[in-house]
């Protein structure tokens, strides 16, 4: 499903984000990104959901070549692609439903069909009882199911999530992370960085660890690997 081949990235000022990566991902696979600070998690998610360009090398999705992909294409890619942040970016004057609606909206379904599909998803995350909140209303760890639904409306095919977890304490990340889990039970494809280290210890899931750019560690089944 995903694909990088020699994949480098360097930003105008000159950091050097990725060095030479190449990786693959299958459908139906979870996999954690980890490694330390500026190492190249957040470059990678961004590459894949053609927010950056590489600037050597070929990333693919479904067999897509993203290098090529005309800007008119984009949204249509983004359709299959759910992203979750550790600062949610939820739009503080829409409810809950109408924020996990809203991606919906854009894409000009009718009303009525959007107000089923954010509620279905938001029954997905629990929150079937905060449809009409604002999000300044909830706790965090609500605030991320809401994005999490708001994710997975348009039931995409890959789901990545950048330090989902970061902003919330070990009982409400693990909420988090069961969503996450179950969601892949699915089928969804899922690419998550973090920095939680018991999260990944207990999960046994494929690891891949990126330093400095370059990838560091690829274990099935594989844990951490640093001190905190
Ligand atoms: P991580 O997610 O692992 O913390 P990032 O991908 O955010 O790592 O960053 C990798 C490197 O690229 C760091 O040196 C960071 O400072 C740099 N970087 C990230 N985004 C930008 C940007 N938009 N412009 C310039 N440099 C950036
Ligand atoms: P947590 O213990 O999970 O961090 P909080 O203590 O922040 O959660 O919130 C507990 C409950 O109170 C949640 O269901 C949340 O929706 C509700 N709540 C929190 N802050 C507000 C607020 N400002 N207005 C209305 N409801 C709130």
């Amino acid at each position: 499903m995903i694909q990088l081949t020699n994949v480098s990235k360097i930003y105008p000022n000159g950091a050097k984000a990725l060095v030479d990566v190449s990786l693959r991902i299958g459908k139906g696979e979870f996999v954690f990104l980890v490694g330390p600070s500026g190492a190249g998690k957040s470059t990678l998610i961004r590459l894949l959901y053609r927010e950056e360009h590489p600037s050597r090398g070929l990333v693919s999705f479904n067999g897509q070549n993203l290098v090529r992909m005309k800007e008119r294409e984009v949204p249509f890619l983004r359709r299959k692609i759910g992203v979750i942040f550790q600062d949610f970016k939820l739009l503080p004057r829409k409810t809950v439903r109408e924020n996990v609606g809203f991606a919906l909206e854009v894409l000009g379904l009718q009303r009525h069909e959007v107000e089923v599909r954010a509620e279905k998803a938001l029954e997905l995350v629990g929150l079937t009882k905060k449809l009409k909140a604002f999000p300044h209303e909830l706790s965090g760890g609500e605030q991320q199911r809401v994005c999490v639904a708001r994710a997975i409306v348009n039931d995409p095919a890959l789901l990545m999530a950048d330090e989902p977890t970061g902003n919330l304490d070990p009982d409400t990340s693990w909420e988090i992370m069961d969503l996450l889990h179950n969601i892949n039970k699915k089928g969804t494809t899922v690419v998550m960085a973090t920095h939680a280290k018991d999260i990944v210890d207990q999960m046994k899931k494929r690891v891949v660890a990126i330093e400095q750019g370059r990838i560091a560690r690829d274990d099935e089944k594989g844990g951490y690997g640093y001190e905190l």
